[in-house]
């Protein structure tokens, strides 16, 4: 039995600190508030820290695959094939081109897109790929980009839970031409809002920096600084999607803290599957031995054939017992939209359906303390004892 505490375990708690405080004071401070120097110093740290030539930091990661889109070159009439099970954001970008996302349905032990079912949707008009590493475990990415290879595709992976994640010894960020991770407020490095593409060709570096901030000349961030000027082109029609100089500030106290977040993670997901590894109602996350996952999230799936209640009641009886847990993902293409504007309709990806109905994603962030993880898992237990048949 659950002993009576009063605990509320929200999903998620952002782990911001004095030091996060006192950087974004300074910066409020020193007078320059948006894009600078600061920025650039969180870029190149970035970029080091997961082994890529460029950084370049954006308002989001929406952005940032909404420019790794454009610098590829994607228009109106291609298709780019994306996972079914992700947040909407991944696919709404290559509809901003005019583009048609094409939806993949999952490898049911990963939760990841089915590369075998990815390559049985190309068609002439498709152009790019976008994996993405559900809950920062990372995609079978040397399969996708043989893959990419023979049908003359572009991969962007779509890394927004996956810093910092590693494939085949190399950091997520360094394994295709564009990677895109973000900051966003639950993410496992936040600046409230924002997000970073990684890349090695110098081309695509350039005309990133270009668009993010209305295709105007280079520098011309620097025109209201002390060693600006009022004189600027205009080399494309560009979009507003610049980072700030406060975002940096948090960013690059949340990156020298980057690897003691990680380890906090991993020590609740070692306790999760010490737990939940033996019990036959629920089945735990499993990580190949080539890859680490950043533990972003931490998603337990229900062997509903041994409960009594379905994924949306035990949501609702861990609510009651103080536990909030969440959804990833409702797949794309049970979404009006999708549905709407492509046709895409109930039962069209099996696997995505099943394993949807099943997940159940755990709180997992460092600020969790020991009893509030012991919390989360005697919550379960007392579920599962209670619905179990
Ligand atoms: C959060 C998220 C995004 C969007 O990130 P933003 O920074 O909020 O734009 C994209 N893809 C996935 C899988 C996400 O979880």
């Amino acid at each position: 039995m659950l002993a009576k505490v009063d605990l509320k375990i929200p999903f998620h708690r952002s782990a911001m600190g004095e030091e996060e405080v006192r950087a974004v004071s300074d910066v409020i401070r020193s007078g320059w508030l948006t894009m600078g120097s600061r920025t650039f110093q969180f870029e190149q740290e970035f970029a080091q820290y997961v082994g890529a030539a460029h950084a370049i930091a954006v308002s989001s990661c929406t952005a940032a695959l909404h420019l790794s889109l454009d610098a590829i070159g994607i228009q109106s009439g291609d298709e780019v094939l994306v996972p079914t099970n992700t947040f909407t954001a991944t696919a709404e970008v290559v509809t901003y081109l005019g583009a048609r996302p094409v939806f993949v349905d999952i490898d049911s032990s990963t939760l990841n897109l089915s590369v075998e079912d990815a390559k049985n949707r190309i068609t002439p008009r498709t152009r790019a790929i976008i994996p993405v590493h559900l809950s920062g475990l990372p995609c079978d990415l040397d399969e996708i980009h043989t893959l990419a290879k023979s049908y003359n595709l572009h991969v962007v992976e779509d890394a927004a839970h996956s810093l910092p994640s590693s494939y085949r010894g190399k950091r997520i960020g360094a394994n295709s031409m564009l990677t895109a991770f973000s900051f966003y407020a639950t993410k496992t490095l936040s600046t409230g809002e924002g997000g970073m593409i990684t890349t090695d060709n110098e081309a695509y570096a350039q005309r990133i920096r270009l668009m993010r901030l209305h295709g105007i000349s280079h520098d011309a961030w620097k025109r209201y600084s002390a060693e600006g000027s009022w004189r600027y082109d205009v080399l494309e029609p560009g979009f507003k999607y610049n980072f700030t100089d406060m975002q940096a500030a948090l960013g690059i106290v949340q990156l020298a803290k980057c690897d003691a977040m990680f380890q906090a993670r991993c020590q609740i997901a070692k306790t999760y599957d010490e737990a939940f590894g033996s019990l036959e109602a629920v089945e735990i996350p499993t990580i190949s031995s080539d890859r680490e996952t950043s533990w972003h999230l931490y998603i337990l799936r229900l062997e509903t054939n041994r409960l009594r209640i379905d994924r949306g009641r035990f949501v609702n009886e861990l609510m009651e017992r103080g536990v909030q847990t969440s959804v990833h993902f409702i797949p794309l293409h049970l979404q009006l939209a999708y549905q709407r504007l492509y046709g895409y309709k109930d039962g069209d990806f099996p696997n995505a359906e099943k394993e949807y109905l099943r997940c159940i994603s755990l709180p997992i962030y460092p600020s969790m303390s020991e009893l509030e993880v012991r919390y989360v898992i005697s919550s379960v237990e007392d579920v599962l004892d209670k619905f179990s048949r």
